[in-house]
């Protein structure tokens, strides 16, 4: 218990998570102590739901596994049919399709149990505040009411878990916290379809049957922002992977033509980097090429397209950037770089802080070389020889 990785979590999101927790567990509780047994219609739409439920999440984990993927987002069609659950169920039989999700996350054997806890636990308090929403006792069935739980459920929902994410991870962006656009519409279908299999459910039970293939479609579509990661990121270092980075520049730089903007693109490339893999191992050199990846991120704009462009090789592309702020980017990048220090394993196993990395810069602009990105691109890489060839740990423009 002292080796779990929960303790690691920085003091305020420790509170803030076990706090979550014990509010979803205070809630269960209060649930299984003041309920009456349920009736028998009440037992068999519970058991339409969740063998549903069941039968669509068992198929499709069967389905990824025989695909091979290893990674899998259930949490879409979790909230499908605890949203059915609201609708239709007591509380009590409420408490027991959270078992869904528990089971899921038993099953997964994820490496950390605690970040599976602390969603289920945000689950159990968007559903249970949705049924606050709708009627605690009895669920009012009207549109009105119905719109309003779901809209409290994936508010409860996405708040509760982006705090947590906030709190563990001060520097996330909003995107990692709150997630994309695509998780909002994918959350919306969820609620919709659990509210029309929860309605279906309470006037004919056997006819919430039918919400099983949009629930198999849904589960399915909630891959969607996993796959398009996969497709536009490095897996190294989560920047965007070369084809991507060169489909998103060429767009930025027509616009940026129409409205005849400037635009810089900065190459860099790790010097001596072989070094590094020959003398502390490719596993730190790894390490070092995630935290430069890391730093580049954190060191430009947001709005500048970070890109990782082969090897030990990163390309920015800097929209509005005049080739003296480019040039005092890229500087600025060169400087961090100087002063990194990598925590990473060497070849025999022991620690060692990582340190001396330096950088050479390349940058070409819109004004000399235009819009073209190939055009912009071999100006850089030019530069960036020229930055070689002078002794390296330099930024050369084109
Ligand atoms: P220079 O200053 O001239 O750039 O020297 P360098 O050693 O960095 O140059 P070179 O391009 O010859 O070598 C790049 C090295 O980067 C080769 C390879 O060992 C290393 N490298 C490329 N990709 C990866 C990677 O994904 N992981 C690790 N660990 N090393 C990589
Ligand atoms: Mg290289
Ligand atoms: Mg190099």
């Amino acid at each position: 218990m002292r080796h779990w990785p929960l303790w690691t979590l920085r003091k305020s999101a420790l509170a803030y998570w076990l706090l979550v927790d014990a509010c979803a567990l205070a809630v269960v509780v209060h649930v299984i102590a003041s309920s009456e047994p349920p009736a028998p219609d009440e037992i068999g739409r519970f058991a339409v739901i969740a063998a549903t439920a069941g039968a669509v999440v068992i198929g499709s984990s069967i389905h990824s596994h025989r695909l091979g993927e290893t990674e899998r987002n259930p949490w879409a069609a979790h909230l499908c049919y605890l949203t059915a659950g609201a609708v239709a169920l007591p509380c009590n039989l409420l408490v027991l399709l959270l078992f869904g999700p528990a089971l899921h996350g038993v099953l997964a054997q994820r490496p950390e149990s605690h970040r599976w806890v602390f969603t289920l636990s945000a689950s159990a308090l968007a559903v249970f505040g949705a049924r606050y929403a709708i009627g605690w006792e009895r669920p009012d069935p009207d549109l009105g009411v119905m719109v309003l739980g779901a809209t409290v459920l994936l508010v409860v929902h996405a708040g509760v878990i982006a705090v947590g994410l906030k709190l563990r991870t001060p520097g996330a962006r909003g995107e990692e916290v709150l997630g994309e656009q695509i998780d909002v519409v994918l959350g919306v279908v969820a609620v919709s379809i659990g509210g029309l299999m929860g309605v279906v459910a309470l006037a004919n039970p056997v006819h919430a049957l039918m919400a099983g293939p949009p629930l198999a479609l849904l589960e399915r579509a909630a891959q969607l922002p996993h796959w398009r990661r996969s497709a536009q990121r490095d897996a190294k270092t989560g920047l965007a992977n070369a084809v991507h980075w060169d489909d998103r520049a060429r767009a930025e730089l027509a616009k940026a033509r129409a409205r005849d903007r400037p635009m810089a693109v900065m190459l860099l490339d790790l010097d001596h980097f072989k070094r590094v893999n020959d003398e502390v191992g490719h596993l730190a050199g790894d390490s070092a090429l995630s935290a430069v990846a890391l730093l580049l991120s954190g060191t430009v704009r947001s709005g500048d397209l970070v890109g990782r462009f082969g090897g030990e090789e990163f390309v920015v592309l800097l929209p509005d950037a005049e080739p003296a702020i480019a040039r005092s980017v890229a500087q600025r990048v060169r400087h961090a770089v100087a002063d990194l220090a990598v925590p990473t394993v060497d070849t025999h196993g022991r620690e060692h802080l990582l340190t001396g990395l330096t950088v050479s810069i390349g940058v070409a602009t819109s004004r000399r070389f235009g819009y073209e990105l190939p055009d912009l691109l071999v100006a850089a890489d030019a530069a960036l020889l020229s930055a070689k060839g002078y002794g390296r740990n330099l930024v050369e423009m084109a």
